[in-house]
């Protein structure tokens, strides 16, 4: 009831600032000046969740088609910053006040540079309408949780309890609902016309996210896990979407007869060598196990939950989201394994005494805490599992000690396997089929679908002779 009173009053001391897209009075507590001060604290905590990407040729790129558009937006005084993320999530997203997040995971599935454009304009779209800045509006005025809020949890620690893998599956800038992102494609395609890139180029995208957010939830529900979604993306295929066919042809009406620059050769150019899947000095996941070069250390998560590879912590979370499990380390640990433990969670908790191949160990057990503490090279890990309701934990306790126990020391062989997997672009030659490239790629069983998706041939095309394709290696 207080909540909703504040914020009504004020509501009524910010009054009204206008749209920069509509030119109409949006109920929006916030000037232009609190909204870049927002942007640019979140954009502090952004870098921290997820890393910048190392390349600084890649970066250039990005921020040179993305400046570019951004000239051509309904604001285009602002000032815009387009980032790459070190992340292998499908992802892309804007923050209020001209930041601009694009994943090197996103990147990996585009194959040209208007269809970077594309995206890049989508979410130039959001902050030029204020999408962000509306919905916290909204949101403060009818008392709900703010979904941008989410971004100033600091850390995972905090977040313990709430469904981290819909806060960084990519639901966590879930988008702003159908108008909104139909809004941001509209705006979209007519900042690419105006940039003289095709803005079909848009339906082009979705068509591609589409296809590989099929093939993910088929394979997601084969592995029982929750399937990755890009925010962007509603039910129907863009194909068939004409609410999305109708904005973006209204959109390009008035564009220039210039000849439509694709772009393909340089986007193919500047990703060429791209890490694909983690990078190597966040550890590596593999089949939901998790091997660590640096610090000499490998776990397996159980095969059904979620690995979330973040920079600052390893999470998984159960199938249905309702346990979650968190590594963590301390560089300095006192006393043995149960004596860590019992500090750590109370001299409340059942603990044992365990030895892991060599390494002192002990696990820990409350009601609704469990997990374990494992010792290696001078450092503690500890295992934590936490459930949303009380007495969560129980049907996986199993499952959380089998995780514990699993820690070990990282062996030669799998010293091997933590390369990080990277995009090449190679020249089809006649006889090359997907199938045939398929062979023996460190992708897996799905690896045919994969690079087709990535190639933007799926379901069934396959390359043309001397045509430029991405293989992973
Ligand atoms: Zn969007």
């Amino acid at each position: 009831m207080r909540i909703s009173i504040t914020a009504l009053i004020l509501a009524l001391l910010a009054g009204c600032a206008q749209n920069p897209v509509t030119g109409k009075s949006d109920l929006v507590m916030m000037s232009e000046s609190q909204e870049i001060a927002e942007g640019r604290q979140a954009d502090v905590q952004i870098k921290q969740q997820y890393k910048v990407y190392e390349s600084k040729a890649l970066q250039d790129y990005v921020n040179r088609v993305g400046q570019r558009i951004a000239k051509q937006s309904h604001r285009p005084g602002l000032q815009y910053h387009f980032t790459v993320l070190d992340s292998p999530e499908i992802n892309a997203f804007a923050l209020p006040g001209g930041y601009v997040y694009i994943t090197r995971g996103i990147l990996a599935y585009l194959n040209s540079e208007a269809e970077l454009a594309a995206v890049l304009g989508h979410e130039i779209g959001h902050v030029t309408a204020r999408h962000g800045v509306r919905q916290q509006a909204a949101a403060q005025a009818t008392n709900l949780a703010l979904q941008i809020a989410s971004l100033y949890v600091k850390g995972l620690n905090t977040a313990v309890g709430q469904n981290v893998a819909n806060l960084f599956g990519g639901a966590l800038l879930s988008g702003y609902g159908r108008d909104h992102e139909l809004e941001a494609d509209r705006l979209g395609a007519q900042y690419l016309t105006r940039t003289e890139y095709d803005p079909q180029a848009i339906i082009k995208v979705i068509g591609v996210l589409k296809n590989q957010e099929l093939k993910d939830a088929e394979l997601a529900k084969q592995e029982g896990r929750e399937p990755r979604r890009y925010h962007g993306l509603f039910a129907s295929h863009p194909d068939n979407d004409t609410r999305l066919q109708q904005a973006v042809g209204e959109a390009s009406k008035n564009g220039s007869a210039h000849a439509h620059a694709e772009g393909r050769e340089d986007f193919l150019k500047a990703t060429d060598g791209l890490v694909y899947g983690d990078n190597s000095d966040q550890g590596i996941v593999r089949n939901n196990r998790f091997y660590h070069a640096d610090l000499g250390i490998a776990l397996n998560f159980p095969e059904t939950w979620q690995v979330h590879n973040l920079p600052d912590s390893l999470v998984a979370v159960s199938p249905r989201g309702e346990a979650m499990m968190q590594m963590k380390m301390d560089q300095k640990p006192q006393g043995t394994p149960s004596e860590y433990a019992h500090r750590m969670v109370g001299y409340g908790a059942q603990t044992r005494s365990l030895d892991l191949a060599g390494l002192p160990a002990a696990t820990f057990e409350l009601p609704n805490v469990m997990g374990g503490v494992i010792y290696h090279d001078k450092k503690a890990y500890i295992v934590q599992a936490q459930a949303k309701e009380r007495g969560g934990l129980s049907a996986h306790r199993d499952t959380i000690f089998g995780t514990v126990r699993s820690f070990h020391a990282l062996t030669a062989d799998e010293r091997k396997l933590v390369k990080p997997l990277g995009i090449r672009i190679i020249t089809a030659r006649p006889g090359d089929t997907y199938a045939g490239l398929a062979q023996g790629s460190p992708l897996g069983k799905s690896a045919e679908s994969y690079l087709r998706l990535m190639n933007a041939q799926y379901p069934d095309g396959e390359p043309r002779p001397g045509q430029a394709i991405k293989i992973v290696e």
